[in-house]
């Protein structure tokens, strides 16, 4: 199926990057670094489900490859009411360009089913997935498309996965990663985001001269990414958390935040609405309030023209994916905030997911240190290589991590002779 263009940020980002790849290197075609905007196949599936009540009702499943010259498609699969083939593609085409930053052997895919899992009871929710993974057939595969779990999919949804795959390809637990440990999941996959985005605040403060000890940093969040990040900024940095948030609102303390309290609060309430260790807030008076360092981590589309120009961070790190509009992007560049984009700042899961796979094919498991080890080894050479980058062309961080990727997967397909 041939696809349409469509101007999302991510795809502007990469228009606008391209014409850098190509003043760098005037071999390169033109016209196969603009094939990169398109993706490479988009399946499109009806699902059907025998309800509890015996009814029939169908949904329809999305998995978009959008590039697989560096490797197998890589990119998690989404249960929601609002996942189409707009969404999916954007998130396929982000995942290309966030394996290839990395320089983990990986293209990007995306995926999903149009769904509301709040709707569903749990048997209707692993009916639904196994005949998902089904219709995918072998578009799926540990060397052709490795799905993850994103927005309302977990561990138990990888492992139904494994288990319908495996009825006709036997073990092959490398079909997915973000598994249960008992089933060739990796030590560390957890916390893995969390850690990567704090690897990635500590480089940009060295590189900012700003002092760790103390510096003030709020997330908008508080799930997965949000809460370990927040641990390890305070535990491993010396920063202080001010802020964090849930969907119903904030909790901000200009004196920093009892972590510890707030997620009990929070596991407790499902909401920082009243947590009695901070002021309660509005989701918008925290992207806006006062601190050093910005971590979004909660959804797409955080930082708009509306609220650019009232950040006061000096550093964006992004955690959420497309979290930052394009116009809003060049109103944070003219104001002079170093941001972090989300393809290298908030990597450190998909790259724990590489170890996942490398270990899943190897049939030899690693230790927590070995994890952080090499996460650590792989995030701090991406952010050197794209520093070094932004350095050299006097470009922005994220337009520089787009042109290390995007030269990169144009090496991969021009010699692979595509
Ligand atoms: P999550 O579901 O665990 O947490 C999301 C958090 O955001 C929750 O605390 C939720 O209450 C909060 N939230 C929801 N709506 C909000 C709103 N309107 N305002 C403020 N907060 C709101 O999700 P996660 O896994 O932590 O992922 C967060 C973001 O990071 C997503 O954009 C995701 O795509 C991205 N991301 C996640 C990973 C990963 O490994 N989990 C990897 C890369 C990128």
């Amino acid at each position: 199926m041939t696809t349409t263009l469509t101007r999302d940020a991510v795809t502007t980002f990469t228009l606008a990057a391209i014409s850098h790849v190509m003043r760098l290197d005037a071999r390169i075609d033109p016209d196969l670094l603009h094939a990169m905007v398109r993706s490479k196949r988009e399946i499109i599936v009806e699902v059907p489900l025998r309800r509890d009540d015996g009814k029939y009702a169908t949904f329809r499943g999305y998995r978009v490859q959008h590039n697989d010259a560096r490797g197998p498609f890589k990119g998690g699969l989404r249960y929601h009411p609002t996942v189409d083939l707009h969404e999916a593609r954007t998130l396929a085409h982000l995942m290309s360009m966030k394996t290839a930053v990395m320089n983990i052997p990986f293209g990007g895919g995306k995926g999903g089913i149009a769904c509301d899992p709040k709707q569903l009871s749990l048997r209707e929710l692993e009916s639904l997935t196994r005949s998902f993974t089904n219709l995918l057939g072998d578009n799926i595969g540990p060397l052709t498309d490795i799905p993850a779990p994103d927005v309302n999919t977990n561990a138990q949804v990888m492992a139904w996965i494994v288990d319908e795959y495996s009825k006709k390809h036997a073990h092959a637990w490398g079909v997915v990663t973000g598994k249960p440990l008992e089933l060739g999941g990796s030590v560390g996959r957890d916390e893995a985001t969390g850690r990567g985005v704090m690897i990635a605040t500590r480089e940009a403060c060295r590189e900012r001269e700003i002092d760790l000890k103390g510096a003030r940093v709020i997330f908008q969040g508080f799930g997965n990414v949000a809460s370990f990040g927040a641990r390890l900024v305070q535990e491993e940095l010396g920063c202080k958390v001010l802020g964090v948030s849930g969907s119903l609102g904030a909790a901000y303390n200009p004196l920093g935040l009892d972590l510890q309290a707030a997620l009990a609060y929070y596991g407790e309430h499902k909401m920082l609405k009243g947590f009695p260790g901070g002021e309660s807030i509005t989701n918008e008076e925290l992207l806006e309030a006062d601190c050093d360092i910005l971590i979004p981590a909660a959804l797409g589309n955080a930082i708009t023209l509306k609220n650019a120009s009232k950040i006061r961070a000096q550093i964006v790190i992004e955690g959420a994916n497309d979290c930052t509009e394009a116009d809003a992007d060049e109103v944070l560049r003219d104001r002079g905030i170093f941001v972090v984009p989300d393809i290298l700042a908030n990597a450190g899961g998909v790259v724990v997911s590489y170890f996942e796979w490398v270990q899943n094919l190897n049939n030899h498991y690693w230790g927590i240190e070995q994890v952080r080890k090499e996460l650590t080894r792989i995030m701090v050479e991406a952010y050197q290589t794209v520093s070094a980058r932004a350095q050299q062309l006097g470009i922005s961080m994220r337009m520089a991590a787009y042109t290390v990727a995007i030269e990169r997967i144009a090496r991969a397909m021009i010699l692979r002779g595509l």
